[in-house]
């Protein structure tokens, strides 16, 4: 097989050429190296990549597989964001102020995927400190979307969906705290999975607001990301978050038809702004999902207006607490100054880029005594009032449909000064980080040439019937099928 075909297989394809021996993960790891080095020139979806660590997980690999004693991700290339920590390349979080980390440990996740014997490409880029939807706020430059290297691919995991969608990796992970894998998984026409809050540990996966933050793969396919949730979900006494729960076999969850299953249609995800092309393509996948069986039906989602502002009074909170760490006494980057707050100023004026700032000035002023009940308190108590929507709508429905984003990829530039518009990019995806629900983007269209997604959300640890509707859309229609360079 030629490489530039490897470089395209799905997980699970690779898997049975793996099994029978058809190809090596030797091979497989050569043909991504290959491609990584012939194009992320121009993608720029990699801050490291490890290619002698990969070259030696291959002869692992293949040496594992040999013995017979196979796991899922045994011998596949993963690229993973560069937010989750590694003892064996850099972890910056796309931030000059980790200028120089090792971590002395690796994330759980990582752990994970290096017990399957998965192949560890390298780092992508992300927004710094995943505070961002575009991937513009990286330290070291943006990520360009492959579809059209002119637009972004979405953020803040813009490195790891790009990565995906580029063949560049098969798989890849990234972290969602208000729809930074949903949204650039949409804008890169991939699938991208936000799990549970409390299904994947996040040992190690450096905090941006710890009660939203939650870490989920990329793939090319439902199937794929079934696999890889599998692979990383599950208790973790190093997280205190992370679920106790039994962790099924989500791929037993694949469905072909839908019948029997009720999914809603939310009234209040009509928003002022939303592209008629997006519109029309999810209205197309909706009738899709009717054609398979599901009925669909309507459900109110009344506070979901407040989402954005609940969110942003939220995760900069949290943001500015965890954010303090980094001061020039442990991690990367130390400006030393004469005396002890001094060296924290200049490290932290010269370490953290313009939106981090932002945000701890936000989180930190919304703490502050005299505004933390009006800001910090209402936002919670309206937190509270947005899982109740969703609760209340999973009495009657299975799983709700929305669009991703009401937007297509935008162009490099095109909202980097007005961080209004930009936190808009979120409307439809922060509401699930808010109620701490799954949620799952999957291709389902295009629009003016770039792909648009559709999300499926479920209730809580119900990632299995998110992914069973998931699939039977997907092999219903073709739109997972189209690749960047073949624009329609
Ligand atoms: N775009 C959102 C933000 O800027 C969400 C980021 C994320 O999910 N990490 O905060």
């Amino acid at each position: 097989m030629s490489d530039a075909k490897l470089t395209t297989l799905t997980a699970a394809a690779a898997r049975r050429m793996l099994d029978t021996r058809d190809i090596s993960a030797v091979e497989l790891t050569e043909a991504h190296l290959a491609r990584i080095d012939q194009l992320d020139g121009d993608i720029h979806a990699y801050l490291h990549v490890s290619g002698d660590v990969a070259r030696a997980q291959a002869v692992e690999a293949d040496a594992r597989m040999a013995t017979g004693e196979v796991a899922p991700l045994t011998g596949i290339p993963v690229a993973l964001k560069d937010i989750l920590c590694t003892t064996d390349a850099p972890t910056t979080a796309a931030s000059r102020i980790l200028d120089g980390f090792i971590s002395p440990y690796d994330a759980t996740v990582v752990e994970r995927l290096r017990e399957q014997g998965a192949i560890l490409l390298g780092k992508t880029n992300t927004d710094e400190f995943a505070m961002g939807s575009s991937t513009e706020n990286s330290a070291f430059g943006p990520t360009h979307n492959p579809w059209d290297t002119s637009r972004v691919p979405g953020g803040s995991s813009g490195g790891s969906a790009a990565a995906v969608a580029a063949d560049e990796a098969i798989l890849s992970l990234g972290s969602d705290t208000g729809g930074s894998i949903r949204q650039p998984a949409g804008f890169c026409g991939v699938v991208g999975l936000k799990p549970t809050y409390g299904r994947v540990s996040r040992y190690g996966l450096i905090a941006f607001a710890s009660s939203l933050d939650q870490i989920g793969p990329f793939s090319r396919s439902v199937e794929d990301a079934a696999i890889m949730l599998g692979a990383i979900a599950g208790h973790d006494p190093r997280d205190s978050t992370s679920s106790p729960r039994d962790v099924p076999d989500f791929t037993q969850a694949l469905r072909e038809n839908l019948r029997g299953v009720r999914i809603g249609i939310a009234r209040e995800y009509r928003v002022e702004g939303m592209e008629p092309g997006v519109e029309r393509a999810c209205q197309d996948a909706i009738a899709q999902l009717e054609e398979l069986g599901a009925e669909i039906i309507e459900v109110s989602l009344p506070h979901t207006e407040y989402a954005l502002a609940t969110y942003y009074i939220t995760a900069p909170a949290e943001a500015s607490a965890n954010l303090a760490r980094f001061d020039g006494v442990k991690y990367g980057l130390r400006l030393e100054e004469p005396t002890l707050a001094g060296t924290y100023e200049t490290t932290r004026g010269a370490g953290f880029g313009p939106e981090v700032k932002r945000r701890i000035m936000l989180g930190t002023y919304a703490l502050s005594s005299g505004y933390y009940d009006a800001y910090y308190v209402r936002a919670q108590k309206t937190r509270t009032l947005i899982k109740r929507d969703f609760d209340r709508a999973f009495e009657t429905v299975d799983a709700i449909v929305a669009p991703t984003s009401p937007t297509v990829a935008f162009g490099i530039g095109a909202r980097i000064d007005d961080p209004y518009q930009m936190y808009l990019s979120d409307v439809f995806t922060i509401p699930a980080n808010m109620a701490g629900i799954p949620g799952v983007a999957v291709p389902c269209g295009f629009s003016d040439g770039m792909p648009v997604s559709l999300q499926v959300l479920g209730k809580a640890f119900d990632e299995a019937t998110i992914l069973g509707i998931a699939h039977a859309y997907e092999q219903a229609t073709t739109w997972h099928e189209r690749r960047p360079g073949e624009r329609v």
